[in-house]
């Protein structure tokens, strides 16, 4: 059902391909790094279909909704394909749990891995099929690597709520100040942490590059073993912590971001290495 929606929705969405402008820093530095690790076939193969570098198309998923969402039925399925769901189910070991997905709101998980399925069946597919698949799986890899985007199921505020006609925020979305401006828990790691942290780097993706992409192939290679499910189960115990240690309203500032830094440099590596792992998977 899932691979038949992709592919219906491929050639409505390849029109306006051009059209938008692409946001997201970390998400294309991510695909930046991933890019440099692509073998020769995958580097040629998704540059064919993109019409560029995968880093060029790594925010389409974050950007293509807020023009489509009204005009092709089914996009509005991918709303929740930017966040894992898990459950506890141990002192700090987690399941992935199909809560949300069952609730009508979909998951990343396991939308994932049927675009990666649909991708390693490339030849099998129309062009825009395999375009549609592949800005999935790019931006998708970074998101189940971001640390505000795991779901915690034991958590009350998991899913967004009324009580007593008051609105109660989900758990990433809870309010903090960064540097004593209101803004969000969710905010201070998708938007901020990594510049923050490396502020002399600016914008520069090239200096950023070569200060984080510094993994042994060794160590390359053990972050890319394992599968989707294991990485996501592996993410949601690593960053979990972040979540215990924080209250609404806390305030946050530059120190807190350095002092985890190493989650932020961890996963931003993980997502780009295992990024392309996949693509390299598929394409061979
Ligand atoms: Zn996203």
């Amino acid at each position: 059902m899932k691979k038949l929606f992709l592919v219906l929705v491929a050639s409505s969405l390849l029109c306006v391909q051009e059209a938008v402008a692409w946001g997201g820093w970390a998400h294309k530095l991510i695909a930046i790094i991933a890019e440099s690790h692509l073998t020769p076939e995958a580097k040629a193969l998704t540059e064919k279909y993109l019409g560029s570098p995968i880093y060029n198309h790594a925010s389409w998923m974050d950007e293509v909704p807020v023009w489509k969402k009204n005009h092709i039925p089914g996009w509005e399925q991918t709303s929740w394909w930017h966040m894992c769901t898990v459950d506890k189910v141990g002192k700090n070991r987690f399941a992935l749990s199909d809560k949300r997905a069952s609730s009508g709101d979909g998951d990343l998980y396991p939308n994932l891995v049927q675009c990666v399925d649909n991708l390693k069946n490339y030849r099998n597919l129309t062009d825009s099929a395999v375009v549609v698949n592949l800005k999935c799986v790019v931006h998708m890899v970074g998101d189940m690597h971001c640390p505000s985007h795991i779901f915690y199921t034991e958590f009350e505020d998991c899913f967004p709520r009324k009580i007593n006609g008051k609105k109660y925020r989900r758990h990433d979305q809870m309010y903090v100040y960064y540097n004593g401006k209101k803004t969000t828990n969710h905010r201070v790691w998708d938007g901020l942490s990594i510049k923050e942290i490396w502020p002399e780097y600016g914008s520069d993706y090239e200096k950023f590059c070569k200060a984080l992409d510094t993994a042994s192939p060794r160590k390359r290679a053990k972050m890319c073993k394992g599968t989707i499910e294991e990485w996501v189960l592996q993410n949601a115990k690593d960053i979990r912590y972040i979540y215990d240690d924080i209250t609404p309203n806390c305030k946050l500032d530059r120190q807190y971001l350095l002092d985890n830094q190493k989650l932020s440099k961890q996963q931003c590596l993980r997502a780009s290495y295992r990024l392309a792992h996949i693509l390299n998977e598929c394409f061979k």
